[in-house]
């Protein structure tokens, strides 16, 4: 067996790691953390230490950690079948199935799910079908994608596009030319502390408006949004911006891409945030919460209305030129089919609504009073708890000081993973839906206990 020091020593020698500073990394200066196992809503470290995740690892493990009916499946499956393509009409029993099962639990107007590896690939795929719709439709100037600053939708080129985050721009030459942004639907930080939830709604529908104007409906393709701002700041809508955005885009004849990778399957206590905003999209995104992350696979889910003009194809042979080798790889497929199925059985999308809604109390009463708290929010279980210089008139801490992460690396020396979200000094939580009650509380009780150390 390797010796702790034999493994790090390799890790920092080999092993490439994302979004990780990789020079600090490589001498040795950077957190090293090599985990060997979990259970419920803990994870091990190979130092034995038992940490609490309140971020699901990526907010993916939404089943929780150590779950042997998916590990069965995806055992029983590789050997009876690790692979086999799905192009040119080839299947497998386990990815008809969770074809079968997704369309079961998606907004009844959708119509077929696409499935990929990764959030970003289905974004990615999202975008094509958009443009090859558009071809059909002999509209080929209609090609741009709206997105929003703050928005998260991976890391490719497009998707890193429409990124709305400068650590993913900068120094990629991104984003590219087809993508434009729109402001973020963040209430707290809106541009007046003055405006009711209300005008910050009216305000971002006029600059929405205005964006369009500028560009040409006509060369506007789809929006693109995460029913909850995500990576961004943990932020849910202020009231009425769904329902406003969808009258805009309709009326521009402007297809809707609801991105549900982390929203899909019960993070907001809905199964998706489709239907708890009242959204109406015309493809949907789904990755994490499909498998749980026990095996990679995601998805693109297309309406009725654009599957039938997809269906018609522009090619001469009607062959849509686009596939991955692993798209709806048997193992994801098999990993889903068991966690869909666990996450019916075990109740855990009401559980989500309900552990969410205590684990936003208790934070709301641990953490609420401190002058360094500027808001507490969340949505489901979702939690974020925003940090601010002074709270009024509002000021934000200064990027440089990493007080985000500082509480983070408090909480962590307390035991509980929390994640400081990478753009302000945001707090984020998005723990398993099997969190217990008691788990809630010792998040908000940890939080609080961080913020004071660090803060006063
Ligand atoms: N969309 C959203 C909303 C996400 O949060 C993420 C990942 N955090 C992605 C897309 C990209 O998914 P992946 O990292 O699997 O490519």
């Amino acid at each position: 067996m390797l010796t702790n020091d034999q493994l790090a020593k390799w890790d920092r020698e080999h092993f490439f790691h994302p979004s990780t500073h990789l020079g600090q990394f490589a001498r040795g200066e950077a957190p090293q953390r090599i985990i060997t196992g979990g259970e419920g809503a803990t994870i091990v470290d190979r130092d034995g230490t038992r940490l609490l995740d309140g971020f699901a690892g990526l907010y993916c493990v939404n089943v929780g950690y150590g779950r042997a009916e998916i590990a069965d499946a995806i055992a029983e499956q590789a050997r009876e079948l690790a692979y086999y393509h799905a192009y040119a009409g080839h299947g497998t029993e386990a990815a008809i199935t969770l074809a079968r099962m997704v369309m079961e639990r998606a907004p009844d107007h959708m119509a077929r799910v696409y499935f990929g590896l990764s959030g970003s690939d289905a974004n990615e795929t999202n975008i094509k079908l958009v443009w090859y719709y558009n071809n059909i439709l002999g509209r080929p100037e209609k090609k741009k994608i709206i997105s929003r600053w703050r928005g998260y939708h991976g890391s490719g080129l497009m998707t890193g596009s429409m990124t709305g985050l400068d650590l993913f721009h900068r120094k990629f030459d991104l984003p590219l030319a087809q993508v434009i942004h729109t402001e973020a639907p963040y209430f707290y930080r809106r541009p007046d502390t003055a405006m009711s939830e209300a005008a910050f709604t009216a305000h971002l529908v006029a600059e929405l408006e205005a964006l369009i104007a500028r560009e040409g409906a006509d060369t506007i393709a789809a929006f693109i949004g995460e029913p909850v701002l995500g990576t961004g700041g943990l932020v849910p809508p202020p009231a009425g911006y769904w329902e406003a955005v969808q009258e805009v885009l309709a009326r521009h004849d402007i297809l809707l891409i609801a991105d549900e990778v982390v929203t899909g399957f019960g993070r907001l206590g809905s199964m998706f945030g489709s239907q708890h905003y009242g959204l109406k999209p015309d493809l949907i995104t789904i990755a994490k919460g499909l498998t749980s992350a026990y095996a990679p696979l995601s998805g693109s889910i297309v309406s009725q209305r654009m599957w039938d003009v997809l269906a018609r194809g522009t090619d001469e042979n009607g062959v849509m030129g686009h596939g991955w080798t692993y798209s709806a790889h048997p193992i994801g497929a098999a990993a889903g089919v068991a966690n869909l199925a666990l996450i019916d059985r075990l109740g855990l999308v009401e559980a989500a609504g309900r552990v969410g809604a205590h684990l936003n109390t208790c934070m709301a009463e641990a953490v609420g009073d401190h002058p360094n708290v500027g808001e507490v929010r969340g949505e489901g279980m979702l939690c974020a708890v925003e940090l601010v210089a002074e709270r009024d008139p509002r000021r934000f801490f200064d990027a440089s000081e990493g007080v985000g992460a500082k509480v983070v690396g408090a909480m962590l020396r307390h035991g509980v993973i929390a994640r400081a979200m990478p753009q302000g000094d945001i707090i984020g939580l998005a723990p398993p839906f099997c969190l217990t009650v008691e788990e809630a509380e010792r998040i908000a009780g940890v939080t609080a206990r961080a913020i004071t150390e660090v803060l006063g």
